[in-house]
């Protein structure tokens, strides 16, 4: 696949209409459909909803909403043997939180069941389904392949009567899982291998999250897809492009059951790829079950619920849905754009506070012993709505440990012995000496400041080329912040035939910092509160915050240091 790379800035926000869009216009001026447009969401409630299904989201929600349409959201829950209610929730969470309101109730596959079934009775009768006794490797064996014809099943002639019988006896559970399957009589020669006489329902004596036990035959997802889209009377139908080969299948099904002309129109777009991560809920359930990461909702997951712990905006994901657009040929995008669009929003959104999360202590060995003064901060220089706070300053702070060096190279604009750095918001400090521990390790910096350098008011304000941010060490709360990298050191980690994709875990993915300094207006934060740590980056406080201990998950760097990385390196 390629990797298209490119990053649309959002001044392309006038863009001309996609693929979809054009044919839904089409429709519109043919009539079709009364004018009426309306799509639907269709998750298998068998996971957590990843960054790939946010982009069907924000596609079907947002064309709904273009067209003053309506979008359903359907759990497509044919399969009861990975499904949960669960997963209903999460899913119903996440599609609210990403701004999305469905349309009535959610609807259910297996709301249809019933009707399923009559239809099932119904291409029976009309010799078009059979029961077939084969197990499935039988069955698989004889599809053969495209270019072969496959063979046809020696039950393939039985009886209106007999199977009308025996599908029966599969309903009432009169025979073992496995034992039977219906299957749709349709061309054992077809060039499409999903035409080669499809299995249409299967026996599984497992429980169903909503319909319990009622059921011991479930119908294939291929034969509940369409007819699902048909009785919602949906318009167009979404869906991704491994399903276009499935496409004359759905409209058989619909050609053989239904009378009337309306039909939804099924268009297929490219799926979302991510560069350095994997997609597949199968993997995630992987990564989970396995507790490589904590749970779905684990910030380095690519899940909605963990970018939302994470701290990023349901904005900034639809923004990164609207840059990429919808495509009908496989490509693979830079997970740079998504933080991107995540660091756009932020910044415009986030407060700025300090926060010093290695610290080391700085004494101004000559400003008076028992005072503290205020300094006024701006809270967002990108939003005059959001005014300025008053910041406690005084004798003892802490800086960043790795804005000091001892013996710093020229270009170093931070602070070293001999050298002014201007204290954000404060005073020009210049370092005099600096203590070390018995390890070696610096334990102290002194520095003396001038009481004219005040930023803004005082009378002297001489150029210097580094601003520190700090905390005031008498007033600073302790914070725990977690530092996150890429969760895969791959940049396609399932795309490896030979090798396991969790064999590119990146051992360094999560990074504990206990002991961080922040300043005392974050002293009642709450979790999904979102700030900006001067110069560190942007961070989001974490549900597993405690009253007297805050925690910080960070949701992105303030520059692309990944790119960076990746230059220093190639
Ligand atoms: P996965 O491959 O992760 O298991 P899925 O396709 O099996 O996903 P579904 O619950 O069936 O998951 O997906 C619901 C909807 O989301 C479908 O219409 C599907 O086409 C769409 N979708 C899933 N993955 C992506 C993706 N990466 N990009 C865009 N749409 C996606
Ligand atoms: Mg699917």
């Amino acid at each position: 696949m390629e990797n298209t790379g490119e990053i649309l800035l959002p001044e392309d926000e006038k863009r001309s209409l996609n693929f979809i869009e054009s044919i839904i216009e089409e429709d519109l001026r043919n009539g079709k459909n009364e004018g009426r447009v309306h799509t639907r969401f269709p998750p298998e409630p068998n996971g957590y909803l990843h960054i790939g299904h946010a982009k069907s989201i924000c596609l079907n929600f947002g064309i709904a909403q273009q067209y003053a349409g309506k979008c359903n959201l359907r759990f497509d829950d044919t399969n009861p043997e990975t499904e949960d209610t669960e997963y209903v929730e999460s899913i119903m969470e996440d599609v609210r939180w990403l701004g999305f309101q469905w349309d009535k109730e959610p609807y259910y596959a297996s709301d249809y069941f019933g009707q399923l079934y009559e239809w099932a009775v119904m291409l029976i009768k009309k010799g078009l389904a059979y029961v077939d006794d084969q197990p499935q490797e039988a069955i698989s064996q004889q599809r053969g392949v495209p270019t072969r014809p496959g063979t046809e099943s020696p039950f393939r002639n039985r009886t209106v009567e007999e199977n009308l019988r025996l599908f029966e006896g599969m309903k009432n559970g009169e025979y073992e899982e496995g034992s039977r399957v219906l299957r749709a009589k349709i061309d054992m020669s077809s060039p499409n291998m999903h035409m080669r006489d499809p299995i249409l329902y299967r026996i599984l004596k497992k429980e169903h999250h909503r319909t319990g036990n009622k059921w011991v035959i479930y119908p294939m997802y291929d034969y509940a897809h369409g007819q699902s889209d048909y009785l919602e009377g949906i318009t167009h139908s979404l869906c991704t492009l491994e399903f276009e080969v499935h496409r004359p299948l759905y409209d058989w099904f619909l050609d053989q059951i239904i009378e009337s002309d309306y039909r939804p129109r099924q268009i297929e777009f490219a799926r979302l790829n991510l560069s350095y991560t994997v997609m597949s809920k199968r993997k995630l359930l992987q990564l989970v079950q396995q507790g490589l990461v904590n749970g779905w909702d684990d910030p380095r997951m690519p899940t909605i619920a963990g970018m939302r712990r994470r701290g990023y905006t349901p904005a900034s994901i639809r923004n990164f849905a609207d840059r990429i657009g919808v495509a009908k040929r496989d490509n693979v995008i830079d997970v740079s754009l998504l933080e991107f669009s995540v660091r756009e929003d932020l910044n415009k959104i986030a407060p700025r506070v300090m926060a010093v999360l290695d610290p080391v202590e700085l004494v101004i060995t000559n400003y008076p012993e028992a005072v503290t003064e205020m300094v006024s901060l701006e809270n967002n220089p990108e939003d005059p709505e959001a005014g300025s706070r008053e910041v406690p300053f005084s004798r003892r702070l802490y800086i960043e440990r790795d804005d000091f060096m001892t013996d710093p190279p020229a270009k170093f604009f931070r602070l070293g012995p001999g050298r002014e750095v201007r204290l954000k918001g404060a005073y020009i400090v210049k370092c005099e000496s600096y203590e070390t521990d018995a390890d070696g390790r610096v334990s102290r910096i002194l520095c003396t400041y001038d009481a004219d350098t005040r930023s803004g008011t005082g009378t002297k304000q001489p150029k210097v080329k580094g601003t520190l941010h700090w905390v005031d060490a008498a007033s600073a709360l302790d914070a725990e912040v977690r530092l996150y990298d890429r969760l895969f050191m791959d940049e396609d980690p399932a795309g490896h035939k030979d090798r396991d994709f969790l064999e590119f875990l990146n051992p360094d993915s999560l990074k504990v910092l206990k002991g961080c300094k922040i300043e005392p207006s974050l002293s009642s934060v709450m979790p999904g509160d979102k700030f900006q740590f001067q110069r560190v980056g942007y961070f989001c406080v974490d549900p597993d915050s405690t009253p007297g201990l805050p925690v910080f998950n960070r949701t992105v760097a303030l520059k692309d240091e990944w790119s960076k990385i990746k230059e220093k390196h190639s």
